[in-house]
């Protein structure tokens, strides 16, 4: 399926969470109490995948006066640490939502959900079983045949309590035994064939030290924690589907009382990019990019870094909105939508990324004369600024063409243009150097079109941007392009690594550009609009001796037609 074909589809669907929502309030099945949560499992950054449920759960709960819970999915400690959840939560602060004092952890419950344990073996619901991982896979049967049941299955309730209370006191070792619930190993849900609810990992936890060498896993912990913290409606992502009868099965089993009900969306995939976290933390750790925050990752650091802003990418989540079916989104409906953003908001600058020198040989040598240059087009309020004008300025060299072809109406031999808020000017000779190449293009201005507009009825049919020579700030860019060559990365022919597809242009460093001096004190994070080149924002690690721009987005947007097109 194009990624383009059914975003206006999506839009039409957004609502069927809302719909759920409205019934179960009509039927006052929770008594009108709307209570989500975002459940990160600290083992990673944060992407624009989660930036899409984050801005579901919190926006849902706004809307309906009610709650949402962070919560840390801190089950499985190999993989997790505090750098992730101090990430985590700077993340979901930047994109504009408070958990208030609302933040849990799974880990938190260990205690209690022990004890749910330990109260299923008693109600003969669970036991501890002997077979390794291989074998409980073996004997879980398939989609076609039915399991068979474990040999430990019919243990007493009086040994299974001693053998759990001995795996809790480290008797054994890593994967010699589980606790399992004794569910139906015929189930037409695999998950409901005897799941293992509790492993042995003799690993040191980051927020509970060695306190556990056994922990509970997913489908146990999660359904608990939710009814724990009276979530009324548990959205997850479409994986989960097929494990929403063992949600009910533990919640109603356990007898906890409180019932969160389990709604399930379509996962955000984004063309020319990557959303596994394994993936994400591969290309990290074998430094394919430069950290979570490369501004080419789709993390939200990554995201932030490049220039977008929170709007944007809460905007972006609003028009893709919430689908039943696995799709791909478009990367250029992102980029349309930081546009959108930043056309509203962003100082327009002039910055020359690829120089040739101009000299103005009729204004005079040393003087600087400062033209008005309005802000912001889009925003008059926006004010105005003060350019300076001298007779060396640099300009793009795709502005000028010696032997212009046929509707290049910028700057070539004995052609005037308008150089944006100054004057026309008209070539008159091109020096160059040794090998060829233009060294200075000369010209002549026309004093009296100050302003960059003629009083005679004479019109220019090109206008270009420029910066001082003199007054210049000297610049480095970062230009980014797609971190992948194809369309769905993921979408791999025999034989080949989504590493194969990385693309070997997806950063390209300008080292040396020239802006006006208006950005001087630009601090970091700062963005602007480049006129005609694009938008730009500080690094965050730029500092004023060499300052140093990424490019956000280019100008062009090849999103804008199908948006219109679907409105
Ligand atoms: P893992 O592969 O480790 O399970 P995950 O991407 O599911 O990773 P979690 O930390 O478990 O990561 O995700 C937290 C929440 O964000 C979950 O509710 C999950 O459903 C949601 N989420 C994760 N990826 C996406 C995505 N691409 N689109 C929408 N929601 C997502
Ligand atoms: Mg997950």
């Amino acid at each position: 399926m194009a990624a383009t074909e059914n975003t206006n589809e999506e839009v039409k669907k957004s609502n069927f969470i809302k719909e759920i929502i409205n019934k179960d309030n009509e039927e006052n099945i929770y008594g009108g109490a709307v209570a989500t949560r975002f459940p990160p499992e600290p083992n990673g950054y944060l992407h624009i995948g989660h930036a899409k449920s984050i801005c579901l759960n919190f926006g849902l709960a706004k809307e309906y006066n009610g709650t949402c819970n962070l919560r840390f999915d801190d089950t499985n400690p190999s993989k997790e640490e505090d750098e992730y959840v101090e990430s985590i939560q700077e993340d979901v602060k930047w994109l504009g939502f408070d958990w208030g004092d609302r933040k849990f952890f799974a880990s938190d419950y260990f205690e209690k959900l022990y004890d749910i344990a330990v109260d299923m073996i008693k109600k003969g619901k669970a036991y501890v079983c002997d077979l390794t991982a291989d074998e409980i896979r073996e004997y879980r049967g398939t989609l076609k045949a039915p399991g068979k049941n474990s040999p430990y299955r019919d243990r007493t309730v009086e040994e299974n309590l001693d053998l759990f209370e001995r795996m809790k006191a480290g008797e054994f070792k890593d994967g010699e035994r589980t606790l399992r619930l004794k569910i139906d190993m015929t189930s037409g849900y695999i998950v409901m064939r005897d799941p293992v609810i509790y492993r042995i990992q003799h690993t040191e936890h980051h927020r509970t030290g060695n306190k556990w060498c056994i922990y509970p896993m997913y489908d146990f912990t999660h359904c608990l924690s939710d009814s724990f913290e009276k979530i009324t409606h548990s959205i997850c992502t479409l994986e989960f589907e097929n494990n929403r009868p063992l949600y009910d099965w533990v919640v109603n089993e356990s007898g906890v009382g409180h019932k969160p009900k389990q709604i399930e969306f379509a996962r955000l995939n984004l063309t020319y990019t990557v959303m596994s976290k394994r993936k994400l933390l591969e290309l990290v750790k074998n430094s394919y990019v430069d950290g979570w925050d490369d501004p080419r990752m789709p993390t939200i650091c990554g995201l932030r870094r490049r220039g977008y802003t929170p709007e944007s990418i809460r905007d972006f989540a609003d028009r893709i909105g919430i689908a039943k079916s696995d799709n791909m989104v478009d990367i250029a409906m992102l980029e349309h939508c930081i546009r959108e953003d930043l056309n509203r908001r962003a100082q327009r600058i002039m910055a020359v990324l690829d120089p040739v020198k101009v000299i103005v040989t009729n204004y005079p040598e040393g003087q600087v004369e400062y033209v008005d240059a309005v802000n912001n087009p889009e925003d008059e309020s926006m004010g105005k600024r003060q350019m300076p004008f001298t007779r060396e300025l640099w300009i793009e060299k795709s502005d000028f063409m010696e032997e212009p072809m046929k509707k290049f109406h910028r700057l070539s031999p004995g052609m005037e243009v308008r150089f944006k808020h100054a004057y026309y000017i008209t070539c008159t000779d091109v020096v160059k150097g040794p090998d060829g190449e233009i060294t200075e293009i000369h010209c002549t201005y026309d004093p009296a079109t100050r302003g960059g507009w003629s009083d005679d009825g004479r019109k220019v049919k090109g206008t270009i941007h420029w910066v001082s020579v003199a007054e210049a700030v000297e610049a480095r860019v970062n230009v980014y392009e797609h971190l992948f060559t194809r369309e769905n990365p993921d979408d791999l022919k025999p034989g080949e690594d989504y590493k194969d597809l990385l693309n070997p242009d997806s950063l390209s460093v300008i080292e040396k550009c020239y802006i006006e001096p208006f950005v001087r004190d630009a601090k970091p994070g700062e963005r602007f609009q480049f006129d005609r080149n694009g938008y730009f924002c500080v690094d965050k690690y730029s500092d004023h001796s060499w300052i140093t721009f990424n490019r956000i987005v280019s100008l062009k947007d090849s999103w804008k037609k199908v948006a219109e097109k679907g409105n």
